[in-house]
């Protein structure tokens, strides 16, 4: 894709499934990738050593890496982590906020902690990332690049999962909002909303029982993989999206267009 070689990339949650299949995708663009973990490096590990497989079987591929330490509900940590990959690789030109969490409860017994905690994550931490980069890309000039990985629960009511709801609605229209504000410096937020997608967060993942269930709402038949993820966040953040900013792109195969309704369900039908 257009214009990855040599950026300078942030993700963040790099360390398992989505989040680790687009530091990878990125690499094989041959951006250079800071690999955010949250307090494991071993997981960070595992990430260099998917790169470098797939580095293996791509030329041009793998630029630098560097490993940068930081739980995102934490804004000094935030801080320092920008920081530390400015002084390492000179700059951020990307930042992909993917880290994130769910928990489950029934809405009328979520507690205050658990709703913070999420928030916290997906929503505030988006925010202080964003807002530490596009610091950052004031000062140097020359624009810059924010992809947000939302869900199709930014517009999906998920019972149960109200806090994640509403971290994934709110963080629409802070997509919008900072594409908005920032539009006249030339720096570009966008967002993808994953459908259902095989990775730790989601335990149907390895219950073949409970994937069917799942499958049975989306249109295209099947769940999504991340490298589906990964390559629609590569596009939206390389020259070939130029012209695209404030954009949320569903990658659900349909489940947004409601699978139910392929049946006739009016009256008279
Ligand atoms: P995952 O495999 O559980 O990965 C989540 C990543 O976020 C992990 O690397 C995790 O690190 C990291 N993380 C969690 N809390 C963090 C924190 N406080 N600071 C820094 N990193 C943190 O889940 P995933 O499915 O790839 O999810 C990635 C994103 O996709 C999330 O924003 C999720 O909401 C979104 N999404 C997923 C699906 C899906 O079906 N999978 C659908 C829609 C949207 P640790 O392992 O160290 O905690």
């Amino acid at each position: 894709m257009k214009g990855l070689k040599g950026k300078n990339v942030l993700v963040t949650g790099a360390t398992s499934g989505i989040g680790k299949a687009i530091a990878a995708r990125f690499a094989v663009e041959g951006a250079n990738i800071a690999i955010n973990y949250r307090n494991d490096p071993e997981k960070a590990e595992d990430t260099e050593k998917l790169i470098e497989e797939m580095c293996s079987q791509v030329k041009g591929c793998g630029g630098k890496e560097m490993r940068v330490e930081g739980d995102v509900s934490q804004e000094q940590d935030i801080i320092r982590m920008c920081d530390e990959v400015i002084s390492k690789f000179g700059s951020i030109d990307i930042l992909i906020n993917n880290a994130g969490i769910q928990i489950a409860a029934d809405s009328h017994k979520l507690s205050a902690d658990d709703l913070d905690k999420v928030l916290s994550v997906n929503l505030r931490g988006s925010f202080l990332c964003a807002r530490e980069v596009i610091k950052h890309f004031l000062e140097r000039g020359n624009g810059g690049i924010i992809i947000n990985v939302s869900s199709v629960h930014e517009i999906i009511p998920r019972p149960q999962y109200v806090s994640y709801s509403m971290s994934k609605g709110g963080m629409e229209n802070m997509t919008k909002t900072l594409a908005l504000e920032y539009a006249p410096k030339g720096i570009r937020v966008n967002a993808i909303a994953p459908g259902a997608t095989e990775t730790p967060i989601n335990e149907w993942s390895n219950d073949p029982q409970k994937k069917q269930k799942i499958v049975s709402h989306i249109p295209l038949g099947r769940t999504g993989n991340t490298e589906e993820m990964a390559a629609i966040t590569a596009f939206l953040a390389s020259d070939d999206a130029s012209y695209i900013t404030g954009q949320t792109i569903f990658i659900d195969g349909g489940l947004t267009l409601y699978a139910d309704f392929l049946k006739p369900w009016s009256a008279g039908e």
